[in-house]
């Protein structure tokens, strides 16, 4: 048995449907600018004939689990929700092609990419890295995970968000810039994906600022709900 200087962070992992088993999570890969609605609400509109996707990352300490209350965080003044499909890697995957991409999928799951605006803003016009902005502690909430089974790859399907029942966001995964397929493959030119890793893929528009003591649902056709609490400011 290995002995440590102070007890070692417990692994995040998620629940999975009709499992008794977890998941565990290892990286935690986002997609910038995925649908075009949202891209043109953030003043940077693509042409996917000259762009290629791109990507940044949370640590996996920064899960939550969805139906947890989280402080409204630390350093910001425009705490945001992003409303997106995570697709739960399952097997190895290195340089894969898009016909080949679906046999990576262990699952889905429904997300929010909590951020935080005003800091990634900042980076973004400052050219810096935007970990400040999206890789803080809480930042990452995933719901279940629903093994792919007949799901097989999702192409379309209803993606939405309500903050107190009202809804800020509706889409359909038919939006995505860069599909399910394309994002795999395109990835893993990068990565050797592997087994745990998540990738949030992206949200459509309507993203906006939450408050303590908001209530935040969102929803993916036949993959699941995510919710959120806002709790006070830590
Ligand atoms: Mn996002």
């Amino acid at each position: 048995m290995t002995h440590y200087v102070f007890t070692p962070p417990a692994s995040p992992s998620l629940p999975v449907q009709g499992s008794a088993l977890r998941y565990p999570v290892n990286r935690i890969f986002c997609v910038g600018r995925n649908y075009h609605a949202h891209a043109i609400e953030m003043g940077r509109p693509v042409d996917k004939d000259k762009a290629k996707p791109f990507y940044f990352t949370k640590a996996n300490s920064t899960l939550v689990e969805s139906g947890a209350t989280v402080p409204y965080p630390c350093a910001t003044q425009n705490y945001h929700y992003e409303m997106e499909l995570v697709v739960a890697i399952g097997t190895h995957g290195f340089r894969v092609k898009e016909e080949d991409a679906g046999a990576l999928i262990y699952g889905y799951a429904a997300g929010l990419d909590m951020t935080r605006r005003d800091l990634q803003l900042v980076a973004r016009e400052t050219g810096r890295p935007w970990d400040l902005g999206k890789d803080f502690e809480k930042s990452a909430v995933c719901s279940t995970i629903v093994p792919v089974g007949q799901l097989g790859v999702l192409q379309s399907g209803a993606i939405q968000l309500e903050v107190n029942s009202q809804t800020r966001q509706r889409g359909d995964l038919n939006q995505l810039i860069w599909n399910i397929p394309e994002l795999l493959a395109d990835l893993s030119q990068f990565y050797h994906l592997e087994p745990g890793d998540l990738i949030y893929t992206g949200t459509p528009e309507g993203v906006g600022a939450v408050q303590s003591g908001d209530h935040i649902t969102g929803h993916v056709e036949r993959v699941g709900d995510v919710a959120l609490t806002i709790g006070a400011a830590e």
